[in-house]
């Protein structure tokens, strides 16, 4: 083994610093060089060739023998644009490395992609004598990432073609990826729309949000209202989607971790949802119209049926009395004829009964009260207007659906709105309030109607649920029955309906109705 020598020029590696000219020999370079698994080259200072190690024939497909004294330019491809090789040139010209692609033709006349490193080597005089090529085959890497790169660019022009809202939210649900229909929203909403349906959602879902989520299972189309001042109310439909992916960090390489990600896809419904209210509230009306016909029959029937009662009862007596007379006195045409008279009478009372359209049974299904109260709202916003009402409208958040019918609910809420916009309207006072508000109070659900109005007298609060009492005195409208009615559709729904007798001044109706609660899920 030769014996290293020791340069002797100024630049000696300072004291304690080993030379590796030293500690490794210098043949050791030259095998280093011959082994490497990079495409290793060195020229003179023009580029000519001077030496190409085996990975740069394998590479190349050129052998060494066939490349040496040609500049490298022999593996160029010409697309290169002269840009690069001006670049490329007046790098080394500072004597700086220089690093990039280029794209090479082999012997075969094949094409790769070649990351190239270039750098000067200097003489002790500080002078360009060659240069040290190093390069390798990127043409798979390049492939994947212009894949992944295609796949990508595809993605975001399908999402952002979508008709609806699309939005990627990382593990603190900070926006990631958005579409246009998305930026729209933003320009719509005002804020960060995903932040609010979100929070709109998990107050909807409640601890299934969360339960959805740990188990990673999807939502879909879940309805959201978003109320905002001055504005119509805007419905969304959202869907939610959870998913993981491995992180792609250094730090993650040996020891795997996920990351979570939520795709959000947000479609705006609130037209549909007008359409929908405005069918719903023409059928309600349609449907309040035509109890309101049969009501009216039916009242008119049976006040019929109570009028009559009065004389026929007297009839009846006289008939007693004279019969009493008969059996004193002998014969007494009178009572025979009264007799008769009464007997018709009562067969026509029976027919009359018998006329009183029939109540018809409804099936029991599941009714959302607060549904029901803004559509009446809604179709009584005209008589409201007229009357200068001003309607502060408190529906509870989160309302159950409770089991019951909906057309005898309607009329039963219906009746309680008209009363309160009637006493309104009588009254004298220049302040017309009046206030809905529903309440969920576990095991019942409360609804309370109050008016500004002259209210109910303490000596009438259980007076006007009985039928036929009225305070509006003999009036063909006002027959007396609705409270009573109203009354007993709440019976039947097994719940109670009161006034309030501490409220004043005005009038405060309080409706409860059972809500049974299954398991929570
Ligand atoms: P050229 O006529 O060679 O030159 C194009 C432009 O480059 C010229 O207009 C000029 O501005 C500049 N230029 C060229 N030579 C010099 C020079 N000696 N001094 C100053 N400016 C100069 N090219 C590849 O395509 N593939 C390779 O793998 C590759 N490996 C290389 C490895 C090393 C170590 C070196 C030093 C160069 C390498 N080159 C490589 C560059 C190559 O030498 C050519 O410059 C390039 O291929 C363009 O060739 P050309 O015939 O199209 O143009």
């Amino acid at each position: 083994m030769n014996k290293p020598t020791v340069p002797d020029d100024a630049n000696l590696p300072a004291p304690g610093i080993a030379d590796p000219a030293v500690v490794v020999p210098p043949q050791v370079f030259r095998l280093v060089v011959e082994q490497a698994a990079l495409a290793i080259s060195i020229t003179d200072a023009h580029a000519n060739i001077l030496y190409a190690n085996p990975t740069f024939e394998r590479v190349t497909g050129y052998s060494r023998a066939e490349v040496i004294g040609h500049n490298e330019s022999i593996l160029s491809y010409r697309v290169t644009p002269k840009i690069v090789y001006e670049t490329l040139w007046a790098q080394l010209k500072r004597q700086r490395p220089w690093n990039g692609l280029l794209v090479n033709r082999r012997k075969d006349g094949s094409r790769y992609l070649a990351d190239l490193t270039i750098t000067p080597v200097l003489d002790a005089d500080g002078q360009t004598t060659h240069y040290l090529g190093m390069h390798r085959d990127v043409t798979e890497m390049h492939r994947l990432e212009r894949q992944v790169q295609n796949h990508k660019a595809l993605i975001e022009s399908v999402v952002d073609a979508a008709q609806v809202a699309i939005v990627l939210l990382d593990e603190n649900e900070h926006v990631l990826l958005d579409n246009q229909e998305y930026k729209k929203l933003i320009g719509d909403l005002g804020k960060e729309p995903a932040a609010t349906l979100m929070a709109a959602l998990r107050t909807q879902i409640g601890p299934g949000f969360d339960n959805a989520r740990a188990s990673r299972r999807g939502l879909s189309n879940r309805e959201v209202l978003i109320e905002q001042p001055h504005r119509p109310p805007r419905w969304f439909s959202c869907s939610i989607s959870w998913f993981e992916e491995q992180d792609v960090s250094a730090d993650a390489f040996y020891e795997p971790a996920r990351r979570h990600y939520l795709l959000l896809t947000i479609q705006d419904i609130s037209e549909l949802k007008r359409q929908q209210e405005a069918i719903r509230i023409n059928a309600l009306h349609a449907l309040l119209a035509e109890q309101e016909r049969i009501q009216g029959l039916r009242e008119a029937l049976a006040g019929a049926v109570y009028q009559l009662e009065g004389p026929l009862n007297m009839l009846e007596a006289a008939v007693k009395m004279l019969e009493r007379r008969k059996e004193s006195s002998g014969d007494e045409p009178l009572a025979t004829v009264l007799d008769d008279a009464v007997r018709n009478g009562r067969e026509t009372l029976e027919t009359l009964r018998a006329s009183i359209p029939y109540d018809a049974g409804e099936l029991v299904q599941p009714v959302d009260l607060n549904t029901v109260l803004h559509d009446l709202l809604k179709l009584s916003t005209p008589a409201l207007l007229a009357a200068g009402i001003v309607v502060d409208w408190q529906p509870a958040a989160k309302l159950p659906a409770i089991q019951g019918r909906p057309t005898q609910l309607s009329t039963l809420l219906k009746q309680l709105i008209d009363n309160a916009v009637e006493a309104l309207y009588e009254s004298r006072s220049g302040q017309r309030d009046m206030r809905v508000s529903t309440l969920d109070c576990g095991d019942h659900l409360e609804v309370v109607i109050e008016d500004s109005g002259p209210g109910v007298p303490e000596e009438w609060r259980y007076k006007v649920f009985e039928p036929f009492f009225t305070t509006k005195g003999a009036d063909q409208h006002h027959l007396g029955m609705g409270l009573a009615i109203a009354q007993e559709i709440v019976a039947r729904h097994g719940g109670t309906l009161d006034i309030d007798a501490s409220y004043q001044p005005g009038c405060r109706m309080r409706v409860q109705l059972p809500c049974p609660r299954g398991e929570p899920s």
